[in-house]
């Protein structure tokens, strides 16, 4: 089955979730959090999923297949029964918190659903104390969850719903086996969903492993092109880095992804950027988990322009908005151009996509012409203004609190401070991210200095706190 957004003109509320049979409290908030109609993937995987079907379901990142299948595990959810009835594997840390805050969004309709995290990288102890006061759903890494069902800390015997939630991504990263194992684990008659941005063969193998009759849903991967205006530069590998230093202070996009092939390009790239006083930062996979938080926390309120990424590095991010992708090297595989350039131009707003290829990138360059079924548009270097033109500044800056969600600090109190206390106006202050142990609120540039020290020698929630401002 194949699915493509069906829009009938004169109903507005075609496509709308309340075809579907969810509680009206739960369409209430649906509503409530702008999710007004259902973008193609849930309009295609909702319906068989909430009669209770095995669900394969493939469509590009930030398409929306977190809400298809928080949706359904809620829609299976007994609050009223204390024990773990869902569990969701994904292949990161960050993936992992990225779900578990959508589906807490999803689940306010209904009380005290108590949703877990449960990754590496985290101690154990503080898991197996959460778990001990009960969880409704919980969200992990194949790896910590194998851990804790050794341990017998986890409990799945009330089980009926198993999500793979970026599969392609675990299968990438070597899980296969932790994945059969864990689902051998659960229940026979339990549901399952398996999301993916792409198809790669592992996936049936999966499947056929512990799946029902799954309905197939897919999402074409190819854009409606009019939305992203991609423009190809010819540069020689000499000036590739520099190149990319031109095309942002020319285009001056406020965020931007720049995808390399290789770490060492990414690192090669942020250096020279960084030099030419681009704000600029690097997201690989040997960074500690706490730096890729921050870098991406960066990112996504404003205070950084450019992340630098390998395509794995940037897989299954929620990153929104981004006014430009930089494809700094052609990617061999066309199908993962149409995935990195999908990455702006997004729910209707256009988008920039800037390729640079070299002489010995063009058979790639010929894929990709195949595959979008277009000739690639070719534009002089030349024509670009120089790289010592203004600088590129983001408009925000990140100030890092000492103390999180396990200091009781609530995204409120931060905002509270700076503005009733300290006097900021609401416009001044941006993103605010808790998490357990540390707090990231984004300020206008012009006062981040300021901010900081005032926040310093004040209080949050009746507390000193210790507060820096991040800097390159
Ligand atoms: P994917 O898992 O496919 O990469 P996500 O589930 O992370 O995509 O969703 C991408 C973004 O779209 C999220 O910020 C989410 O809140 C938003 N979103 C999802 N469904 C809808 C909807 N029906 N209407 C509006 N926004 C939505
Ligand atoms: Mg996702």
């Amino acid at each position: 089955m194949t699915s493509s957004p069906t829009t009938s003109p004169g109903t507005p509320a075609a496509n709308g979730f309340s075809a579907l049979p969810l509680s009206p409290a739960t369409l209430a908030n649906l509503e409530q959090l702008g999710y007004l109609t259902m973008t193609a993937i849930q309009a295609a995987a909702l319906p068989p999923a909430l009669l209770g079907k095995d669900i394969i379901a493939q469509a590009k990142t930030g398409s929306g297949k977190t809400a298809a299948f928080a949706l359904t595990l809620l829609a299976n959810l007994n609050p009223r029964r204390f024990a773990v009835q869902t569990l969701v594997l994904c292949p990161t840390r960050e993936l992992a918190d990225q779900v578990t805050t959508e589906i807490r969004r999803l689940a306010r309709a209904e009380d005290n659903i108590k949703v877990v995290t449960l990754c590496g990288g985290v101690p154990l102890r503080g898991q197996l104390a959460t778990l001990e006061h009960g969880a409704h759903i919980v969200v992990g890494t194949p790896g910590r969850i194998m851990d804790h069902l050794e341990r017998g800390s986890l409990q799945l015997d009330a089980l009926n719903t198993l999500v793979l939630d970026e599969a392609d991504r675990m299968l990438d990263m070597g899980f296969f086996d932790d994945i059969v194992t864990v689902a051998k684990q659960c229940p026979k008659t339990r549901q399952t969903l398996l999301f993916s941005a792409t198809y790669p063969e592992g996936i049936a193998k999966l499947s056929a492993q512990f799946m029902r009759e799954p309905v197939t849903v897919k999402v074409e991967a190819q854009h409606a092109g009019a939305q992203i205006e991609q423009r190809w530069y010819e540069v020689s590998e000499t000036d590739r880095l520099d190149a990319v230093c031109r095309l942002l202070t020319n285009f001056r996009p406020e965020s931007t992804l720049a995808f390399c092939n290789t770490k060492a390009q990414c690192r090669d790239l942020v250096a020279v950027l960084q030099a030419q006083g681009i704000s600029a930062l690097a997201l690989f996979g040997e960074l500690e988990q706490r730096e890729r938080d921050q870098v991406l926390v960066r990112f996504s309120n404003r205070s950084c322009s450019v992340l630098v990424a390998t395509d794995v590095a940037a897989r299954g991010l929620d990153i929104a908005s981004l006014e430009a992708v930089i494809n700094v090297d052609v990617t061999p595989d066309a199908e993962v151009h149409i995935h990195r350039i999908g990455r702006t131009g997004r729910a209707g707003e256009s988008g920039l996509a800037l390729n640079l290829a070299s002489m010995n990138e063009m058979g790639s360059v010929g894929k990709i012409e195949q595959i979008q079924g277009q000739e690639s548009k070719w534009y002089p270097l030349s024509e670009l203004k120089s790289a010592s033109n203004a600088p590129l500044v983001p408009p925000m800056v990140t100030l890092h609190i000492q103390g999180g969600r396990k200091e009781k600090i609530r995204p409120g109190d931060v905002l509270g401070a700076l503005t009733a206390d300290l006097g900021y106006t609401r416009e001044q202050v941006g993103k605010i991210n808790v998490n357990e142990w540390s707090t990231y609120v984004a300020v206008n540039r012009d006062i981040a200095q300021q901010a900081a020290s005032r926040l310093n020698a004040g209080r949050i929630k009746g507390k000193s706190v210790k507060v820096r401002v991040l800097e390159d």
